[in-house]
């Protein structure tokens, strides 16, 4: 029997389950606060060139593979991957690393003096991105999972946070493990609130790729919409949700009542549409201050698309974003493309990502943090100038712009969870027994995770809901 369902929230979650359900011949609604569609991955135009902001890179391109073999499965017609037109290019390498005085990229170049340990890294972990998509898109109690987590466990015994099973290698420099480490930044937390699997992700990473849509990564979000259009699920951007009570969702303009509804929204936004005052979170991921822009000229031959930037002292930098204060120095990314690489433009532009602490305050160009670290950066890029100053036009999105989005402080992955609560094992759960009309998706239920994680969990939300509905 067909339900009628009301999506509250148009990023890559809300968009995902609004496509999925509405092919297997649901009525969907989804209703989208800003005027446009994607959420935390937007496109912007400065001076006329195309840069997509938050997410920037594509990791476990399995994940995305099966939401549009799912689509597929649940009808005819033009297949998905035709209407959601998205190409993932692979990068030459995860990015280049620069860390105390050393740079390496990923994989470790022949010759360099990580070179060895990395290989025997890679090699260990390297294989285990079909395991880890297994636990992404499986239900726990799916007969493949459980192979598919004996093969992690195997890997990691007893040591089970990133930073405990690190500590474990002492084959490994310390180094290239403070290397490997910050990749639990993409949790936005330190590596001993992090499950060992983001150890492993590094090296899944160097062997399996990491990817950009051909256009930009917001071609991921356009695809999403394009798929939902065409299963024919109704799009109201530009009307934010107001209040959520059982089977019905109130905006400004009208009152929407549904069999479900789906909450793709941050944890805490969600609580409070449903009356509820959150409890402030005692712990939050890190928040950013990204600075996007066009370049006067492209930068020289040997600098990678993604660069990365690590402090002199990780810990420090740690303890600094978990006291909500400014670190001394920070990790940073820098994403250039030149022109004509992935997006259409005829002038390079380049993306800067600051880690900063979720203290929901804005940030100017002109700020000591800023300055300091893009000369840092600059310096060790060997540029003339300081990347922020070679931008003839530029915008910068701040805690504050991340705030909106409804975590507390501009925290880029929400509240984290703790790390025996990730993956599988997450907390809240999709459904309970006591709200059965109400379903949650996307950051609401995966904070810390990225694109994969979104539609991993996706797809195991809505394959529960065909069953149930
Ligand atoms: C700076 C940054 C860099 C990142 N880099 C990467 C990366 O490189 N790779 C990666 O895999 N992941 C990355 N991520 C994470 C990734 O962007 C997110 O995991 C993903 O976009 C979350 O999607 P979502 O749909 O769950 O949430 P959101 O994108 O937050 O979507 C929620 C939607 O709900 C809407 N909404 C909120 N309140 C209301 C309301 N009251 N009424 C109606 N609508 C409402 C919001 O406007 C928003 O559109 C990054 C995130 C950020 C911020």
């Amino acid at each position: 029997m067909a339900k009628t369902i009301t999506v509250v929230g148009g990023g890559l979650g809300g968009l995902a389950t609004a496509a999925l359900m509405a092919r297997a011949g649901h009525e969907v609604t989804l209703i989208e606060g800003n005027d446009w569609l994607g959420g935390k991955s937007r496109r912007i135009d400065i001076a006329g060139q195309r840069i997509d902001t938050g997410p920037s890179l594509v990791t476990f391109p399995g994940v995305w593979e099966e939401v549009l073999r799912t689509w597929d499965s649940l009808g005819g017609g033009p297949s998905a991957e035709s209407i959601a037109g998205v190409t993932l290019e692979r990068l030459p390498e995860v990015g280049r690393y620069y860390f105390r005085g050393q740079q390496a990229n990923l994989p470790v170049e022949e010759g360099h003096p990580w070179h060895e340990a990395w290989q025997r890294f890679q090699g260990e972990h390297g294989s285990l991105h079909q395991p880890i998509t297994d636990l992404l898109t499986k239900d726990p109690w799916d007969p493949g999972i459980l192979g598919a987590g004996k093969e992690l466990l195997s890997r990691y015994g007893t040591k089970l946070t990133t930073q405990s099973y690190l500590d474990s290698l002492k084959w490994m420099p310390e180094d290239l493990k403070e290397v490997i480490a910050i990749h639990t930044l993409n949790a936005g937390v330190s590596p001993d609130q992090t499950l060992a699997l983001y150890a492993t992700m590094a090296a899944v990473m160097a062997e399996q790729g990491v990817f950009v849509p051909r256009g930009g990564v917001y071609e991921i979000a356009r695809g999403l919409e394009n798929l939902a259009r065409a299963a024919g699920v109704t799009i109201h951007t530009g009307e934010a949700v107001v209040s959520i009570a059982p089977s019905s969702v109130t905006t400004a303009k009208a009152t929407y009542s549904s069999d479900y509804v789906v909450g793709a929204v941050d944890g805490g936004i969600l609580e409070s549409l449903m009356g509820k005052k959150p409890k402030p979170p005692r712990k939050l991921s890190c928040s950013g201050v990204a600075i996007f822009g066009v370049l006067e000229e492209e930068l020289p031959p040997e600098i990678v698309t993604h660069s990365v930037m690590m402090p002199d002292q990780p810990d420090g930098l740690f303890t600094a974003l978990g006291k909500r204060h400014k670190p001394d120095q920070t990790m940073a990314f820098l994403n250039y493309y030149r022109a004509g690489e992935i997006y259409p433009n005829d002038r390079p532009v380049a993306a800067l990502l600051l880690t900063a602490p979720p203290d929901g305050l804005s940030a100017s160009m002109g700020d000591d943090f800023v300055q300091q670290e893009s000369r840092r950066f600059s310096d060790l890029l060997g540029l003339k100038k300081s990347v922020v100053d070679m931008m003839s036009d530029s915008t910068i999105l701040d805690p504050e712009y991340f705030a909106g989005f409804g975590a507390v402080g501009g925290a880029l992955y929400g509240a984290p969870a703790p790390w025996w609560r990730s993956g599988p094992f997450h907390s809240p759960a999709y459904n309970t027994r006591t709200k059965p009309w109400l379903w949650r998706v996307g950051s609401s239920v995966h904070p810390g995770g990225g694109i994969p994680a979104v539609l991993g969990g996706v797809l195991i939300a809505t394959r529960r809901m065909r069953a149930a509905f």
